[in-house]
Parts: structure tokens; sequence; C-alpha cells
């Protein structure tokens, strides 16, 4: 059969695109395909910013995955003239036993992670930005550090070409199905490509129609994202070389997050709420307004722990957020199509693993082993529970 493709990779999101990165270094003929263009305000990977930290709340079973991810993103600002990567040190307060600063201790302890425990006013003199409330704790972790998302996604495009991989933007991957070859895919245009191996990481679209199996553990939900100006005379304050990636888990629980302008073009400090203000909704390519309560909430939110910034926000901004119903990763190997392997990692705090998602995808892909175990991302832990 002519015209057999290695791997074909579906949806150019991050996780796609770090994919086709990796893959087009281990073989020859890589595809990737895209529904919609190389930068577009669609799905979950849009936007300036993304946070990097590696005292993880969230579970010491990330750390190989963060480590590996950590020597990718390096590896990649190495390969490129931009700037990706912004070292702004990263500071995660909360009540001492929260999620947020009891789970980071704990990681950065597992982890041999360099992190310094600070209290409420210890975090007020180091960093008058913010209005910590008494009682508070933080974990600082120094090599915490802000990615430049449209470029980082870019550069692995770019990386990919430049090894070899061809890329066609503007067509949608309809179906999937077994073949001699591996796996055929046919695109709502028309073409029928046929590939050893396909990867599919269509975030969002998703629980569409290409990996059914996964939909009853998927639920895309659009969350709002906002940006806020520094009030006169306190910009320095909010400057990246004075202003850490933060988290910050009130007393119920709420956890908002934020990063530093790291571009000319963002209109400000961007933060948002991590566990509110998410709305089920089909993936659309269309974003949808903001509603004015949430605007109200995240304001009373600013002036209560910001109140250097203007408490409303210049900009807002609506993008995916794909939870899965234990808020961790689904990463695989299809058990309906032969030679298919996906990736959901979402649930709102993917970005930072995707090189080493990637990485590990290709490798399957290639009938090579993953460099760390993947077992706690996969679908199986849902039924042996
Ligand atoms: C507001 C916000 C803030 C976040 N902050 C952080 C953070 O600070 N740190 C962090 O680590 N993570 C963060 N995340 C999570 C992170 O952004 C996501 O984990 C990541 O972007 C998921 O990328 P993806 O490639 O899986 O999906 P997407 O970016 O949605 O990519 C899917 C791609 O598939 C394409 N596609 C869809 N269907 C088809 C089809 N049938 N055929 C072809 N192409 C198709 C789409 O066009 C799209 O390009 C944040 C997410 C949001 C929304």
């Amino acid at each position: 059969m002519k015209n057999v493709h290695d791997v074909i990779v579906i949806g150019l999101g991050v996780m796609g695109a770090s994919t086709l990165w990796r893959a087009a270094q281990k073989c020859t003929k890589v595809l990737g395909i895209d529904a919609a263009g190389p930068t577009h305000c669609y799905g979950s990977s849009h936007g300036e910013s993304r946070i990097f930290r590696r005292a993880y709340w969230e579970g010491e079973q990330y750390l190989p995955l963060l480590n590996h991810a950590d020597f990718l993103w390096h590896e990649l600002a190495q390969s490129t003239d931009k700037k990706i990567l912004f070292h702004t040190g990263g500071i995660f307060i909360g009540p001492k036993s929260s999620s947020i600063v009891d789970g980071s201790i704990k990681t950065a302890n597992r982890g041999g992670i360099d992190h310094e425990v600070l209290t409420s006013s210890n975090i007020r003199g180091f960093l008058p930005a913010f209005n910590v409330h008494d009682g508070m704790h933080a974990v600082y972790e120094p090599g915490a550090y802000a990615i430049s998302a449209r470029d980082s996604r870019l550069e692995m495009m770019n990386e990919a070409v430049r090894h070899g991989a061809r890329i066609e933007f503007g067509d949608n991957v309809v179906c999937l199905e077994n073949h001699e070859a591996g796996v055929r895919a046919t695109t709502k245009r028309g073409c029928t490509h046929y590939a050893k191996s396909v990867i599919v990481t269509t975030g969002p679209w998703m629980t569409n129609n290409l990996m059914k199996e996964l939909t009853e553990h998927l639920e895309p939900r659009q969350v709002p994202i906002y940006w806020f100006s520094p009030k006169a005379k306190s910009e320095r304050y909010f400057l990246k070389e004075n202003f850490p990636v933060f988290l910050y888990e009130f007393e119920n629980g709420d956890i908002l997050y934020g990063v530093p302008s790291i571009s000319s073009s963002e209109p400000g400090v961007k933060i948002g709420f991590h566990n509110r203000q998410q709305t089920p909704a089909n993936a659309d390519w269309k974003n949808t307004p903001i509603q004015q309560k949430h605007i109200t909430e995240i304001s009373e939110a600013i002036t209560s722990i910001f109140p250097k910034l203007e408490s409303l926000p210049t900009h807002v901004k609506s993008c995916f957020y794909t939870m899965s119903t234990d808020e961790s990763f689904l990463i695989g190997k299809s058990k309906t199509l032969k030679k298919a392997y996906f990736a959901s990692a979402c649930s709102g705090h993917g970005y930072k693993f995707a090189p080493a998602i990637g990485d590990a995808l290709a490798n399957m892909a290639v009938g090579q082993k993953p460099c760390f175990s993947l077992s706690a991302f996969s679908v199986d832990r849902f039924n042996s529970t």
C-alpha cells in the first residue's frame, strides 16, 4: 500500500504539537492534522501563558512526568531564538492544612524540590502585591516558571516540521477505522490517510466522535479567564521580575491562580478560578460571553487579595477545561482501534506536562516503552474502583 504514514497525530493543541515534535524525531513519515489554523482561540491551549511548577499539590504520582517535562521544556527553549520560559518562581498560598500548602510540601519533600515554607507576615514582607489573610501559609518554589503558551506550541510544530513532519490545517478527522495498514483516517474534506499508528489529542473534542470509549469519563467545561491592571504607581509589584506565578486557596477551598504578564501584548496580570465558574458545554468553534455574576465574583476576590490591582478586569476570555471524573489525565491505548493512542491531559492543569506526554505517546506509537510509567493515567483505574 502506498503512502502509509508511520504516525498521524490528530489535533494539534499543545498535546498534539508536542507529540508531533517527539514523533518526528523517532520516525520518518509523520503527519499532523488540525481542524483549525496554526494559532486559534478555541479549545484549551490558546492564550499567552501557563504555569509550570513541580511542588505539585495534586500528588507525587505526577513527579516522573514533571521531571521529564521540565527537561524537555528546557530542550525546546534551547532550540529556539524565542523566549518561551520565564523564570518567575511560584508561590502556593492557603491555610496550613489546605490541599495546596500541605500537598505542595509533601511533593516537594518527596521529589527533593527546592522550596521554602512562609507565614502570612513573611509573605507580605516578601511579596507586597499580596494582601494575605492572617493565619495563611505558603510554599515558595524558586524553580517554578511561566511558559509562553502560543510561542511554545508554535515552536513544537516548527521543530516537528524541521525534523520532516508534514502538517495539514483546516481539516477535521471524522472517522477512524482499523485497517490492514494499521488505521484509516477519513477527513471532512474527503481525504483518506493510512497510518501504522494514530494518536488522538483533540482536547475537549475528544468526547465527539473519534474516542467514544472515553466519553463517559470526560466532560468539557467552559471556564472564564481575566486580566487585571495594576492601580497607578503599583505597576512594579506586578512585573514578572517581582511577581511569581501563584495559587491561592481560600478557607472554603476555592482556588485562584495567576501569572504575571509575560509579553507586551498581554492586557495585565492573568487571574482565574481553578475550581469554580466551570460551565458544562459542548466543544465548539465559538467563544461564548462571560457571565456577569462570574465577573462580580472574581472582582470581590481581587479586592480582597490584590488591593493594588483594579478590581474590574480589563479583558475577559473563555477557554475549555476537559474534566475527567477524578481531575487527572487519561493517557493510553484504544481498546477498540488496534493501533490508536490518546491523551486527554487537561482537567485544567495539563499544559506543563505536554512535552513528557507527547514523548510518551510518540514512543508508544513506534512500539517503544515510555520513559516513565503511565499506569496512574490509565482508563482502567475507573474500572478497578
Ligand atoms: C484558562 C486555562 C488556564 C490553564 N492554565 C494552565 C496552567 O497554568 N498550567 C497547566 O499546566 N495547564 C493549564 N491549563 C490546562 C492546559 O491548557 C490544557 O491541559 C492543554 O491546553 C490541553 O491541550 P490539548 O492539546 O489536550 O487540547 P486543545 O488545546 O483543545 O487542542 C485540541 C486540538 O484538536 C483540534 N481538533 C479537534 N477535533 C479535531 C478533529 N476531529 N480533527 C482534527 N483536529 C481536531 C482542535 O482544533 C485543537 O487545536 C489551563 C487551561 C485553561 C483553559
